[in-house]
């Protein structure tokens, strides 16, 4: 049967018809950021600190792309008597994403929640080695993994955030005890400086005192023999007087 003479144009102009009616699907990306679910597998963050070279996701990673070095180092004991302690420190950690498959078994095996899932996905890259990415750059995308779902209500608090109260309370205990102690340095420190200012001061005023002492007492010795000087002065001029003053049993009083 030969088609309907413009039956084509019809259901054309129905299938526009029906997508102008639907809600629309395109992602103007990347002028639009898309609404990623909470779990999605952009890339693997590293939290460093949680870290204790386990090496167990490096085994257990299907792609071998999980490249880990570290060393040990003998720490003293945490209290006197102890003893030492020898712990892995980390010098490498990287993960190969030109490898990866992102099967997540590395961040399900992790015994101490060091490795975390983030919905970051922009880092392609030109040259496949930028592809390998480092401690640095892994903990980097620790910052864009996205909070954890809150717990159900009447739910036991995780072991987790006891411990890291204690952690914190330790280390505010410890700042607290650096600070007193910096501040009763300082102190001590003002007080032996006043005290060496006044040793200072001291043998200058003494000094001063022992001036004015000597200067009053050698006014006084000039103000005793001014006053000898005057007294015998006086006591000369009446003897001279007495001898020229004629008396009535004197010899000069008694001539004619
Ligand atoms: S996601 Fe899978 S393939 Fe990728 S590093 Fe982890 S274990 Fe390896
Ligand atoms: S499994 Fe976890 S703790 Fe062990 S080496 Fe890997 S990231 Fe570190």
């Amino acid at each position: 049967m030969p088609p309907i003479p413009g039956s084509g144009l019809a259901k054309g102009l129905a299938v526009t018809l029906r997508t102008m009616t639907k809600r629309t699907v395109t992602a103007q990306y990347p002028d639009v950021q898309p609404e990623l679910p909470p779990r999605t597998r952009g890339v693997i963050g590293l939290f460093e600190e949680n870290c204790t070279v386990c090496m167990l996701c490096a085994r257990e990673c299907p792609d071998w792309c999980i490249y880990i070095d570290s060393h040990k180092e003998t720490v003293p004991p945490a209290a006197p008597g102890g003893r030492e302690r020898s712990r892995n420190v980390l010098d490498r950690f990287a993960i190969d994403f030109a490898l990866c498959m992102y099967c997540g078994i590395c961040i399900e095996v992790c015994p101490f929640d060091a490795l975390f899932w983030s919905p970051e996905f922009e880092y392609a890259e030109t040259d496949i080695h930028e592809l390998t990415h480092e401690r640095d750059k892994l903990r980097d995308w620790m910052w864009t993994v996205p909070e954890p779902p809150a717990l159900d209500p009447g739910s036991e608090e995780p072991k987790e955030f006891a411990a890291a109260r204690k952690t914190a309370d330790k280390l505010r205990a410890a700042e607290e005890a650096e600070a007193q102690r910096a501040a009763e340095e300082a102190e001590a420190r003002q007080a032996a400086e006043a005290q060496q200012a006044a040793g200072a001061q001291r043998p200058v005023e003494d000094r001063g005192a022992e001036g004015r002492r000597a200067g009053e007492d050698r006014g006084a010795e000039g103000r005793r023999a001014a006053e000898d000087r005057g007294s015998e002065g006086r006591q000369a001029d009446e003897d001279q007087g007495g001898e020229g003053r004629p008396g009535p049993g004197s010899d000069r009083g008694g001539q004619p």
